[in-house]
């Protein structure tokens, strides 16, 4: 057995909600925490030779990224000042499609280099498309991250037929995926993750439904994102996403209502009522002005409410120290109110609100005995967020990914004062670089696809 101790000068467990111990330890055997709480006590009672000294430092459980699409961390600023559905047709789509299936792996490794120097643990990575996912699943499997894989499907209203899939062919591949990976190693699961409701037929949604229940697998779909998608899905199915998925018994405690911006409020009594949780990208949103979801209506109905970045395409990164001042100053704008949502309502969104969603809060989302050593230490002496006085605002409102020193996942160093430890960063760099440039270039031959950052440059 082996054990590692961390002692810093504070503890933000997260659970129980609301307290933070000063000159904390927590104290991990093999993978497992097995305490939590005042420096003298577990001096006293604990020994190893392995001790991080976090003098300076507060330590939280490990983010959870409860929405991404690593491919985009290669596709920051493609398309900039568009909604949604053009955003997608014109930008995204035309290099998606001109991936290779090994340039997945590369991209992936690079958001996933970034999700950790953002103190990410877990990640939900929604891929889409009908290739690439072995290497994602690789990249994912290399990180030593945990991660749902949500395998992305494209059936109706999208432009490339080559990104189309028949639901059959499309949801056999899904239990393929399930079958190789699901449960791998207690790291990896399977998602099945129709891409908007939008894009599929009532065939589709209903049959990834029937998916989910035989593999007690999470349903992760794009829902309610923009006032174009709504006009989209009531022009193919007569109804707005909620009202729809509602109605044909899709929404469930293992739904995930990805952005649920565009809702009506008899919409958030629906998700209410079917225990359905919601994934807040608020950067996301903002960026493609697809409006503010209602988020304080959702936590007021008891909805539970996890915390994504979004693709590196429409946020435009995978920050997620970024993401929780953004999901607190958003509300609070929006509502003109200084507290409608708090530093505690955004960490929780970040931890054990990812944790239940993906149905995993018995063994991580929180500091506590018995549970994962999922671990991040973020650095507070930097101009903009010492003296520290909160050290939770310092996380919330200072600091930066920047500040993030080192992150543990089931007891392993996967980054250590920085140092990522799990991929060779450098190289990834530039495999990214070139990875990149061949894929715009096959995008404009393949597909004649034109930029809107490139009338900036001469
Ligand atoms: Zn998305």
């Amino acid at each position: 057995m082996s054990t590692l101790i961390v002692e810093a000068k504070y503890v933000i467990p997260v659970r129980p909600r609301g307290k933070i111990i000063r000159d904390g330890s927590i104290v991990v055997e093999d993978d497992q925490i097995v305490f939590v709480g005042k420096r003298d006590e577990a001096r006293r009672r604990f020994h190893s030779d392995t001790v991080i000294r976090a003098e300076r430092h507060v330590v939280i459980p490990g983010l959870i990224n409860a929405h991404n699409h690593l491919f985009q961390s290669i596709l920051k600023n493609i398309g900039i000042d568009m909604e949604l559905v053009s955003w997608l047709r014109t930008s995204i789509h035309p290099t998606l499609a001109s991936f290779r299936e090994e340039d997945f792996y590369v991209a992936a490794k690079w958001g996933l280099i970034e999700n950790i120097k953002s103190g990410v643990t877990t990640l939900v990575e929604n891929h889409y498309g009908p290739f690439g996912y072995d290497w994602v699943a690789k990249a994912l499997i290399e990180s030593k991250l945990k991660a749902v894989l949500a395998r992305g499907i494209y059936e109706l209203n999208v432009l490339l037929d080559i990104l189309k899939e028949e639901p059959d062919k499309a949801l056999s591949h899904v239990e393929y995926l399930v079958k190789k990976y699901h449960g791998y190693n207690n790291r990896l699961w399977i998602a099945v993750a129709p891409m908007h409701p939008y894009n599929a037929s009532k065939e589709l949604l209903l049959k990834a439904k029937e998916l989910s229940d035989k593999y007690g697998i999470l349903y992760h779909t794009h829902t309610a994102e923009s006032k174009k998608d709504q006009e989209l899905v009531v022009q193919l199915h007569g109804k707005t996403d909620v009202e729809l998925l509602y109605e044909l018994g899709i929404l469930s405690p293992r739904y995930h209502a990805v952005h649920a911006v565009n809702v009506s409020p008899k919409e958030i009594k629906l998700l209410a009522k079917t225990g359905a949780h919601v994934i807040h990208n608020p950067e996301s949103n903002m960026y493609l002005g697809s409006g503010i979801a209602p988020i304080p209506d959702y936590i007021e109905n008891n909805v539970n409410v996890a915390l994504g970045t979004d693709g590196a395409g429409s946020n435009n990164n995978n920050d997620m120290i970024e993401a929780l001042r953004f999901a607190v100053f958003l509300h609070r704008a929006a509502r003109s109110h200084p507290s409608i949502i708090t530093a505690w309502d955004a960490i929780e969104m970040a931890t054990i609100n990812g944790a239940r969603a993906l149905g995993l809060e018995k063994q991580i989302g929180s500091l506590e005995p018995g549970k994962k050593a999922d671990i991040t230490i973020i650095r507070l002496d930097s101009p903009h967020t010492a003296p520290v006085t909160d050290p939770l605002g310092a996380i919330v409102y200072c600091a930066n990914a920047s500040d993030v020193d080192t992150v543990i996942v089931n007891g392993e160093i996967v980054m250590e004062n920085r140092r990522v430890l799990v991929f060779d960063e450098e190289k990834v760099k530039e495999e990214a670089y070139r990875t990149q440039e061949e894929i715009l270039d096959r995008a404009r031959e393949k597909f004649g696809a034109t930029f809107p950052y490139e009338k900036f440059i001469i």
